[in-house]
């Protein structure tokens, strides 16, 4: 990953960490509205879809929309801008580094080293685990972004598991975890799979997909162990924002171009 998009995640979770003691949820609908409003400015969206947008900013607090449209959006624009640049050098690279978990669990091996605990999130992407980061760090736990991301160039869950096989493991996300946690040397790993299945459920509108992802209960899930311990925290592939006649709306492995393409990466985050 250029060192560019690392950085502009840390400066996020630094700006939504000042804000630490707001409910998780919020954070999380600010820092989700940032990032589509940034999508939809590059994308070029019709006013209908960005009104839609708006008006779901309108529903945050007044004191805090000046982040959502200001530093953080900012922010959400040089991050989107980065991610097509390299999204787009990628398709022209012959291998994919980053694409090829063996190329990926070496570089854990050797950056994080240990951890005590793994969680796989699937389908979590840039803002939840901004938002999940910047609560951390609000709490004085240190929060580490990785400067290499596992790039899924198709979006979905299969990318990942099929390559299990090399590892003479059953082609299951559990089994991602698993093999995390081993080659980390952790105590055990966790699979999540709530936010995959609200983006099934209720990604047909913005609003609902906030509603009940349930934040709260995914961040209380991983700070039960984080407590007192050191997690990892991935996924297998993000979510896309899709604009178009239905308006906006969330999915995942999106074959054309989107407002935000985030199906593609899956960034690490750890916790110490
Ligand atoms: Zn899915």
């Amino acid at each position: 990953m250029i060192a560019n998009l690392t950085s502009e995640l840390e400066l996020m979770i630094k700006d939504v960490s000042m804000l630490g003691n707001l409910p998780i949820e919020t954070l999380h609908k600010m820092t989700f509205c940032s990032f589509v409003k940034a999508g939809l400015n590059i994308y070029g969206a019709s006013d209908k879809h960005k009104n839609e947008v708006e008006n779901l900013i309108k529903t945050i607090a007044v004191p805090y929309r000046g982040l959502v449209n200001g530093k953080l959006y900012r922010n959400a624009l040089r991050f989107i801008r980065n991610l097509d640049e390299l999204l787009h050098s990628y398709r022209q690279a012959v291998i994919l580094e980053e694409a090829n978990l063996h190329y990926i669990l070496d570089f854990l091996e050797d950056k994080v080293g240990r951890v005590d605990v793994v969680f796989v999130l699937d389908c979590a992407s840039i803002p939840e685990v901004v938002s999940i980061a910047g609560k951390f760090l609000s709490l004085n736990r240190k929060v580490t972004i990785f400067e290499k991301l596992f790039i899924n160039p198709v979006g979905i869950t299969r990318f990942l598991t099929g390559q299990l096989e090399s590892f003479n493991r059953e082609i299951y996300l559990k089994q991602y975890a698993q093999l995390l946690k081993d080659r980390l040397k952790a105590n055990f790993s966790v699979k999540i799979s709530t936010i995959d299945l609200v983006t099934h459920q209720y990604g047909f509108t913005l609003d609902s997909f906030l509603e009940f992802i349930g934040m709260q209960k995914l961040f209380n899930q991983i700070n039960h162990f984080a407590r007192q311990n050191s997690v990892l925290i991935t996924s297998d592939h993000g979510y896309d924002v899709v604009a178009d006649e239905h308006g906006l709306y969330i999915t995942h492995g999106y074959k054309k171009e989107c407002p935000l393409n985030f199906s593609k990466i899956a960034p690490f985050l750890v916790v110490d």
